[in-house]
């Protein structure tokens, strides 16, 4: 380490691996947006607490920004280290510490993967419900940190529904042990969920408690052909009042058309503007009539053109990947990402208007909708034409985005749903939040992290 602070940060903590391999500087300083150079001071990798406190109070003292980092799969640029900040990767710190089958809750480390939660839950005959096409490497820390919702909301909600308990390094080096996995606890703030969504800003989440539920009946996966926008909402209204559902994922014709170019089984001989991803209990033949009811009613009704049911596992998979494999086949053309929420009784409207507001904004992009209609959160990712440098690309987009935030204002939503502020959406952050929630925001900021070390720049 040339850098004398960083030789004084491997003398002070032995156990702590350091890095400032140019490989691992460019792997560790950004995300899944990559829209920014990464250029991070180092990249460190405790595995302790007591080294991610050590870590704290040695950038408190030379003044270091810090960058919690999990998996980096994050879509808004929150864990992007692009100005000299340390890099704390959770990597190291990715075990289940314990299981509580009384309380039904699962105590683990920041750094394991979403899947390898969701898998510890399984083996105790439990269910961790969050789920998203990214679980095989985004970490737990990550998803608390961005309040992580996925295609399972409209049954569980979010992450934050589903945290006990919270073991936290703030932004001075304090430890602090939020909630410790009770069910009932009327003792003022609930600072455990200040943290949740705070996208590292406050500090380091070191340790997590999760509730566990019990595993859902069998369920049945269909996917429908939708022949219009305004069909959508008569489908899903049908849906949720016959079905109990477990996901209601929509996406477009455009969205199909790039997974099927990235490998995945064409569904249907036509092609139609809009298809469903649909899934619910059957645990028995009532549910499945009643499964066959609900899409006889739909064809009569002209509100769907064709459909199909998974007979099997491996078809359901195969129908859940046309919807969860669309982030990572867009990725090569460097979406520019609109996570929008309004709520659910305004989705018809407010897709109308932005089905105009696009078309005439974005006239030559490629314009890529998706989406979990079922709880009001749109994904709109303009592609990046080949011959246009990202720079003006982004600047074209950003454009349009004063538009889209306008509409949403309209329509009382949120220009991110689930994916955070971070670097992407922080212009725009005062369009969802008033003067004064900011004030307050900036407020609790300076007393958890008084220096401003923890991700600098980021939200606020
Ligand atoms: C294919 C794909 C599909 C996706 N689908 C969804 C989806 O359906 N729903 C959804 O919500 N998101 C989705 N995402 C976005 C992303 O996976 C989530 O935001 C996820 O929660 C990020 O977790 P991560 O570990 O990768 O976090 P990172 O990207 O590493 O970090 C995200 C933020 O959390 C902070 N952070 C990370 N770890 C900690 C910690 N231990 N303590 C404090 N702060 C920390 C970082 O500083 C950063 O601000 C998807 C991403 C991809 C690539």
């Amino acid at each position: 380490m040339t850098d004398p602070r960083l030789s004084e940060l491997a003398r002070q903590l032995p156990a702590l691996k350091l890095s400032t391999d140019p490989g691992d500087l460019e792997h560790h300083g950004r995300d899944w947006t990559r829209r920014w150079a990464p250029a991070p001071l180092a990249i460190a990798w405790p595995s302790s607490i007591e080294d991610v406190q050590g870590v704290v109070r040695w950038a408190n003292a030379h003044g270091v920004g810090i960058v919690p980092s999990g998996g980096r799969t994050g879509l808004s640029g929150g864990a992007v280290a692009a100005h000299g900040e340390l890099v704390v990767s959770l990597d190291r710190m990715n075990r289940v510490l314990a299981f509580d089958p009384i309380d039904r809750i699962l105590t683990v480390q920041p750094g394991i993967a979403l899947e390898a939660v969701q898998n510890a839950a399984q083996e105790q005959g439990l269910l961790y419900p969050v789920s998203f096409a990214a679980r095989g490497s985004c970490q737990i820390g990550g998803n608390i940190a961005t309040n992580a919702g996925g295609i399972r909301v409209i049954r569980y909600g979010n992450t934050r529904q589903w945290v006990a308990g919270l073991k936290v390094v703030t932004g001075t080096g304090e430890l602090l042990d939020l909630n410790r996995g009770l069910i009932k606890n009327a003792s003022g703030y609930d600072l455990r969920h200040l943290v949740i969504g705070s996208e590292g800003t406050l500090g380091i989440v070191v340790e997590a408690t999760l509730t566990l539920t019990s595993p859902p009946p069998a369920s049945q996966v269909m996917l429908l052909a939708v022949p219009a926008m305004d069909a959508l909402m008569k489908v899903f209204a049908e849906a949720r009042h016959r079905l109990r559902l477990e996901a209601f994922e929509f996406f477009t014709d455009r969205a199909l058309h790039h997974v099927l170019a990235h490998g995945a089984q064409r569904p249907f001989d036509d092609t139609h503007p809009f298809y469903v991803v649909t899934e619910f209990d059957a645990a028995d033949e009532q549910a499945e009539a009643d499964a066959l009811a609900f899409f006889g009613l739909c064809m009569d009704e002209g509100w769907v053109a064709d459909g199909a049911i998974a007979a099997n596992e491996a078809q359901a998979a195969a129908l859940w990947r046309l919807r969860e494999g669309i982030t990572e086949s867009l990725a090569p053309h460097k979406p520019y990402k609109n996570d929008v929420s309004v709520r659910i009784s305004a989705v018809p409207a407010f897709m109308a208007e932005m089905e105009a507001l696009l078309a005439e904004g974005y006239p030559h992009f490629d314009v890529v909708w998706f989406g979990h209609i079922g709880d009001g959160n749109l994904h709109i990712n303009v592609l990046k034409p080949t011959d246009l440098d990202n720079a003006t690309f982004v600047a074209q987009c950003e454009h349009v985005t004063a538009l889209l935030v306008d509409t949403l204002a309209r329509h009382g939503g949120s220009i991110s749903a689930e994916h955070g502020i971070g670097l992407v959406k922080k212009p725009w952050l005062g369009s969802v939040r008033s003067d004064a929630e900011i004030a307050l925001m900036r407020g609790i900021k300076a007393v958890w992290d008084p220096r401003g070390i923890m991700n600098p720049g980021k939200l606020l």
